[in-house]
C-alpha cells in the first residue's frame, strides 16, 4: 500500500471506527459485532504501525470508550479508566509475556492473576468514610456520567463498606444482567410492546443510563468488581491479596473463576477452559482479563496511552465463527 492508498484508508478506518464507538457506548444500539469492531480496530493500529505519520490526537487507537452524554452530570476520575490491549489467539498471550518481561527486563517468570471478561459496563464507585458517595461510568476514561442514584439501586453494590475499609476507596467494576434475567426481562419488554435489546450488555448500559432512578431499581443489574483507583492507607503486595481485600470489605468479586498462576503456559491452558466453560456461565464473558500479580511490577510497568501495560484482554473467537466450524464439522 503506498503513502496516498494508506492516507485514504486511516481515514476511512477512523471515520468508520468514531461512528460505530459512538453507537456502541453512546447509543447502546451497535450496528456490528465486536469481531467486526474488532478486526477494523486491529486494521487500524497495523496500518498506524507502519505509517506513525498518520496518528492524530484523534485517532481511535488512542481513545477510551465514547464523550459522556451530556443529560448526566460529568464525574471526572482521580485516576483515567483505561481500556485493556486485546489478545485475539494464544499465540499473542505468549508475546504479552514476552513484552512483559522485556519491559521490565528479567528472565524468571511472571506471576499473573486470571479474571473472567464480564461482558458489561465498566463503572467506578468512589466511597468516602465507608459509605458510596459518587457512582459513574467509564466515559471517554478521563470523565465518566454521573450515575449514582442508579448505582444506589443495584443490591450487589454496598452502600456502606464493611470492617477496616480506607476512608477513601475508588472501586471499579462492571455491571452486568445474567443470562436468564436478560431474556425474562426482555420476553416482558416484548409482552409490553417495547423494544427489545440485542444483547445483555446493552441492556445493562442502556438501564445504567436513566434519568429516573426507579427506572434502573426495577432492572436486574448485578456487579463484579476488579480493580482500584485512588485509596487512602496501605495496599497488599499483590492484586490477588487486593481482590479478596475489596470481597472482605463487603464489593462482590468473582472469587470463584480468579485464578494466580506462575508463567504464561498455564494461563494458556486456563483460557482454552474457559471456552469449554463459557456457555456452562450464567452470565456472558467475552474472554479472560491477564493481570500482572505483584503490585510493584504493575507500577513498574505502568500505562500507555489507552490501556495499561500490565494488563491484557484474551478475546474469544467470535461466536459465529465457532459454529460455522461445528456445522462442517456435523456436515463432515
Ligand atoms: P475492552 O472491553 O476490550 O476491555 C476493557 C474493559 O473490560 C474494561 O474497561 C472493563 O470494562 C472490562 N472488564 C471486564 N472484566 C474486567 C476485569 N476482570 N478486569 C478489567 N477490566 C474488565 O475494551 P473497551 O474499551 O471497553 O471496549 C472495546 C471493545 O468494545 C472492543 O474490543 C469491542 O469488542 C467492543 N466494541 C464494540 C463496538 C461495536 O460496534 N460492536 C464498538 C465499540 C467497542
Amino acid at each position: 500500500m503506498n503513502k496516498a492508498e494508506a492516507k485514504s484508508r486511516h481515514r476511512q478506518l477512523c471515520a468508520e471506527l468514531h461512528r460505530h464507538n459512538l453507537l456502541y457506548y453512546t447509543h447502546d444500539r451497535p450496528e456490528i459485532s465486536d469481531a467486526e469492531y474488532d478486526q477494523l480496530f486491529r486494521e487500524l493500529q497495523e496500518l498506524e504501525q507502519a505509517h506513525p505519520e498518520l496518528v492524530t490526537p484523534a485517532s481511535p487507537t488512542l481513545r477510551v470508550g465514547a464523550a459522556p452524554l451530556v443529560q448526566f452530570e460529568p464525574v471526572r476520575h482521580a485516576l483515567p479508566m483505561l481500556s485493556l490491549e486485546n489478545a485475539l489467539n494464544e499465540a499473542e498471550l505468549r508475546d504479552f509475556d514476552a513484552r512483559v518481561k522485556r519491559f521490565l527486563g528479567r528472565e524468571q517468570t511472571v506471576r499473573y492473576v486470571c479474571e473472567l471478561k464480564i461482558d458489561g459496563v465498566a463503572v467506578e464507585l468512589v466511597y468516602r468514610d465507608r459509605v458510596l458517595a459518587v457512582g459513574s461510568t467509564r466515559g471517554d476514561g478521563a470523565t465518566g456520567e454521573g450515575i449514582t442514584e442508579n448505582l444506589r439501586t443495584i443490591p450487589s453494590i454496598p452502600l456502606v463498606l464493611s470492617g477496616d475499609a480506607p476512608t477513601l476507596l475508588e472501586v471499579r467494576g462492571e455491571v452486568y444482567i445474567d443470562l436468564g434475567d436478560f431474556q425474562t426481562f426482555n420476553q416482558e419488554r416484548q409482552e409490553e410492546g417495547l423494544q427489545v435489546f440485542a444483547n445483555p450488555r446493552n441492556a445493562a448500559a442502556g438501564s445504567l443510563r436513566q434519568l429516573d432512578s426507579s427506572v434502573t431499581a426495577r432492572r436486574p443489574l448485578k456487579i463484579f468488581c476488579y480493580g482500584i483507583g485512588q485509596f487512602s492507607g496501605a495496599l497488599p503486595t499483590s492484586h490477588h491479596e487486593l481482590l479478596q481485600q475489596l470481597h472482605q470489605w463487603g464489593l462482590r468479586v468473582n472469587l470463584d473463576h480468579t485464578r494466580t498462576f506462575e508463567g504464561i503456559e498455564p494461563v494458556v491452558d486456563y483460557f482454552r477452559q474457559l471456552q469449554d466453560m463459557r456457555d456452562r456461565l450464567p452470565y456472558e464473558i467475552d474472554g479472560l482479563v491477564v493481570k500482572v500479580d505483584e503490585l510493584a511490577l504493575q507500577r513498574e510497568l505502568g500505562e500507555k496511552t489507552r490501556s495499561p501495560r500490565w494488563a491484557i484482554a484474551c478475546k474469544f473467537p467470535p461466536r459465529q465463527a465457532v459454529t460455522i466450524v461445528e456445522d462442517i464439522i456435523l456436515q463432515v
